[in-house]
């Protein structure tokens, strides 16, 4: 059996004071306990939130790491550097990311493995475009995503997947709960062809793309979708336990 995870991805908001802020507040609601929630910073929030974090069950995470471990690269954060901060995950391949840094599946790669060899649990974000949705193209994109992400990635069901059409992420124009499950399914379905099927059914599979306190619950009511990756909603404490405790 799966559990069911909710993630919130920060993206550039909330710098350390509000982080604190919000997740002094957020602890301090009744969360459902079968649930595993995990926040991600901006990386220079993420101290500040695991001082608020530290004793509670709720996990860390950060938004990219450098896919080198260390040395002469200007600006980046290797997966050392985030795992001495008690980081336990990370994104792979935001759609931000692939759109605006140019991040390229052999990239993503290198990242994940990094990632791995410094026992972070990598999230790999896959996800089409509006118009490789209209042209029928959604599947072929998506199984590219994963297939040439986990070129040569060992995985013991691990890792997990997000998936996040990018024309429903930050729009308020959320995939429908079908159209989500069949593309979770495909996703399972392609884990098992690389990995067998008890990597398959161990593997969870998020949904993102304006999940909100209104609509979480019907994503998480699909058999393949396994929690929610979200933006927007995760960045208020209010609105994020209503997505923990799924909607209620
Ligand atoms: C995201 O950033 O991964 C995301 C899904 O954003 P939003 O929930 O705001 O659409």
């Amino acid at each position: 059996m799966r559990k069911k995870l909710i993630a919130g991805n920060w993206k550039m908001n909330l710098n350390a004071s509000r982080a604190q802020d919000m997740l002094v507040e957020f602890i301090e609601k009744p969360l459902a306990i079968d649930v595993d929630v995990l926040v991600i910073p901006p990386f220079t929030s993420i101290p500040k939130a695991y001082e608020v974090l530290n004793e509670t069950h709720i996990m860390l995470g950060a938004q990219n790491l450098s896919e080198q471990n260390e040395g002469a690269y200007t600006g980046e954060i290797s997966a050392e550097m985030l795992t001495d901060l008690n980081v336990t995950h990370v994104l792979i391949g935001h759609s931000e990311r692939r759109t605006y840094q140019q991040e390229s599946d052999e990239l993503l790669n290198k990242k994940i493995k990094r990632a791995l060899e410094a026992n972070i649990v990598p999230i790999l974000c896959v996800g089409e475009s509006k118009e490789e949705r209209d042209e029928n193209r959604a599947f072929d994109v998506v199984k590219a995503q994963i297939v040439n992400g986990l070129n040569e990635v060992e995985n013991d069901g691990s890792i997990i997947i997000a998936y996040e059409p990018t024309w429903a992420i930050g729009t308020g124009d959320v995939c429908s709960p079908e159209d989500a499950e069949e593309m979770a399914k495909f996703i399972r379905e392609t884990i098992e062809g690389l990995y067998g099927k008890e990597v398959s059914e161990k593997t969870r599979i998020l949904y993102g793309g304006s999940v909100k306190p209104n609509n979480v619950a019907e994503l998480m009511g699909r058999e393949n979708i396994d929690g929610a990756l979200v933006g927007g909603a995760s960045l208020k404490a209010d609105d994020f336990e209503k997505l923990v405790n799924f909607g209620e």
